[in-house]
């Protein structure tokens, strides 16, 4: 592996030539095949950073981040794969056979973009008093796709399900109107695919506005694009910026989206790294546990190890959403729960801050604490670490034991008390 260094423009491999990508590495004429038929319904994109130093080429399919970035068969199911496949020569067939398929595989679990979002600005999403979710109208891209990624449809441009906002001022007259909210997530897609001076008209706006104590920004950049932090004049500009934010009082945090330890050992990625946190800035990681990439309690231990070295706090394990390829990516929250636990139990107490597995649901957000054995049998453990009704922060709750469940919604509360939390969808 070698790292590309100075290479500052993102250029990146969009879905359709993936399959002459994987022809040219030598990976198999099969392998192209099933690259060119999955591209076809689900949205790919690779970065030149990620394709030159992420990827292990000799353990194609199976690397972890060939993986994370490649199309699989698998990631349909075998009637769908047959079915697009099947009408590859046929331009009204295929177009009609990706919309099926598409239609089957569920966007947007809970409507999770769509429900909370202001009716008076569309692009905020406002579930918990004190946090705005900021998805720029710039921004809903990445420099490269993760094959998990439950925002694939905004990636297919999908226009009814675009949620964005229009731009810094629509936000900031938000903000105003809201003096509960003290923190502002600027995510995306990947806010990092602006130029800074995009970005910079968003954080500005939001430090104008004195009851916004933090800004968040979510980015996966240091894995897919390090360059964007660590080379050119963008680059400084973006440093400068966190600076000013910082000097202004303010609490910035960039959090960091990292699936597996690899992506961090680029040396662009560990200058990115330092360069950012040399601002001041706070710097967290967070990814979701998934099949085939990252479910293995040693992944983790190094990772959230390698992450304390280099300053980074480890913040969230996320369960996979129901969406998109889920059963190809998903795991039983059974499962989930053994890989944080070990992985937890491997690590120097600074790297404990990592919490999980966590699942981002309707009601709020939910930590599975395992099972537990009860008078009456097993059951899950859980707890809200963020719940649209405070009131439920910090109680523990139980639901029936059940070793398939993947998914909030596959779970059943033990107490009929919790039912009405369980099944509200709204
Ligand atoms: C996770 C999340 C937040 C932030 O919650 P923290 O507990 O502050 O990390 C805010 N809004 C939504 C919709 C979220 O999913
Ligand atoms: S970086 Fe985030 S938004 Fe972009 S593809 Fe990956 S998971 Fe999705």
């Amino acid at each position: 592996m070698t790292t590309v260094s100075g290479d500052v423009a993102p250029s990146a491999v969009p879905g359709r030539r993936l399959a002459d990508l994987v022809r040219a590495r030598g990976a198999g004429a099969d392998l192209a095949h099933e690259v060119d038929v999955v591209s076809r319904v689900l949205p790919f994109k690779v970065s030149a950073h990620a394709l030159e130093n992420l990827i292990d080429w000799d353990a194609a399919p199976d690397d972890p981040m060939y993986r994370l970035l490649f199309p699989h068969r698998d990631m349909l199911l075998p009637a769908d794969f047959a079915l697009v496949e099947r009408s590859l020569g046929d331009p009204a067939a295929l177009r009609a056979a990706v919309a099926e398929v598409r239609a089957r595989l569920n966007p947007h679990p809970g409507d999770q973009l769509s429900r909370n979002v202001p009716k008076e600005q569309p692009g905020l999403q406002h579930k918990y008093a004190e946090t705005v979710l900021v998805f720029p109208k710039q921004g809903q891209t990445c420099h490269s796709y993760c094959a998990y990624c439950f925002r694939w449809a905004q990636f297919i441009g999908d226009a009814e399900l675009k949620l964005a906002v229009d731009g810094p001022d629509a936000m900031a007259d938000y903000l105003r109107a809201h003096p509960e909210v003290t923190d502002v997530l600027i995510t995306g897609g990947d806010p990092l695919i602006m130029k800074t001076d995009l970005l910079a008209r968003y954080v500005d706006a939001a430090l104008a506005v004195d009851h916004i104590r933090t800004i968040r920004i979510g980015t996966k950049a240091l894995s897919f694009h390090p360059a964007r932090v660590a080379v050119g004049p963008d680059a400084a500009d973006l440093l400068r910026l966190a600076e000013r934010v910082v000097a202004a009082g303010r609490h910035l945090a960039f959090m960091l989206h990292f699936s597996h330890p690899r992506e961090m050992e680029p040396e662009l990625t560990r200058t990115a790294i330092r360069l950012l946190g040399g601002t001041g800035a706070q710097l967290r990681s967070q990814a979701p546990v998934v099949r085939h990439v990252n479910d293995d309690p040693a992944i983790w231990s190094r990772m959230w190890t390698d992450q304390v070295n280099a300053g980074i706090h480890p913040y969230y394990m996320f369960v996979e959403r129901d969406t998109g390829a889920q059963h190809y990516f998903g795991l039983p929250l059974e499962r989930a729960h053994e890989v944080y636990r070990d992985a937890v139990s491997r690590v120097s107490g600074l790297a404990r801050t990592a919490r999980g597995p966590v699942m981002s649901a309707a009601p709020g957000k939910v930590v599975v604490d395992g099972p537990v054995k009860l008078p009456h049998g097993t059951a899950f453990a859980l707890r809200f670490l963020q719940a649209r009704d405070p009131s439920l922060v910090g109680r523990p709750f139980y639901a029936k034991w059940d070793p398939a469940a993947q998914w909030w919604d596959d779970l059943v509360p033990l107490d009929e008390h919790d039912r009405s939390f369980f099944e509200e969808n709204t």
